[in-house]
């Protein structure tokens, strides 16, 4: 069973570690390097992204982060956390650092205000069945991917879901719905990397 992480330093944490508990990982916060050094996959949930940012680059994070997701452990940011899966992101806060890991430029705030946070039915490549309820909260969407970028959805000709190797970002909240088949892909993610190579 593969021990997947939720980076837990601001959002919602406790959604993510329920949902992925349901799809069949074991399932940890992580605040510590050393936490960090023990998971299989990592989840970067949802939250604010210049306060993310800045609580990793404090608790020591940034650096050991950056390294993992270079080495290839499979990663799933959602919204703020894909905005820190972002290679670039337009109009960053001062002092807000990603960690990067997809090859994309992310518009923050791109659905507009709080106010104006809605549902819509999400069609995801990879999710058999109906579309996904997507829950989208002052969501970022994906301005342009580099050749190496899977667009897995888009809402209204926007990209709000994306897959680069073992990287996977949505726009929105799979967590904050009950539906846990993003999850369940995520988990099989990490599976995939841990099985014993076939020769
Ligand atoms: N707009 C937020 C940000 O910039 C993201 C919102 C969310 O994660 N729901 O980080």
């Amino acid at each position: 069973t593969p021990v997947i992480g939720v980076l837990a330093l601001q959002g919602d944490v406790r959604e993510h570690l329920v949902a992925l508990a349901t799809a069949d990982a074991v399932a940890r916060p992580v605040r510590r390097p050393e936490e960090l050094a023990e998971v299989d996959g990592l989840v970067i949930p949802g939250g604010e992204s210049t306060t993310i940012s800045k609580l990793a680059a404090l608790f020591g994070l940034l650096e050991p982060l950056r390294a993992r997701v270079r080495e290839g452990m499979p990663v799933y940011g959602t919204c703020a956390g894909m905005i820190m899966l972002a290679d670039k992101i337009l109009d960053p806060r001062s002092g807000q650092e990603t960690l990067g890991g997809i090859d994309m430029i992310v518009r923050r705030n791109a659905f507009g205000r709080q106010n104006e946070s809605f549902e819509a039915a999400v069609d995801i490549k990879g999710v058999a069945g109906d579309p996904v309820e997507g829950v989208f909260i002052r969501a970022p969407w994906v301005e342009s991917v580099g050749a190496d970028v899977d667009v897995l959805a888009e809402h209204e000709g926007h990209i709000v879901a994306v897959r680069q190797g073992d990287a996977l970002a949505t726009s929105f909240h799979p967590e904050l719905t009950g539906d846990h088949r993003v999850h369940a892909l995520f988990v099989e993610m990490v599976r995939a990397k841990q099985a014993p190579r076939s020769l």
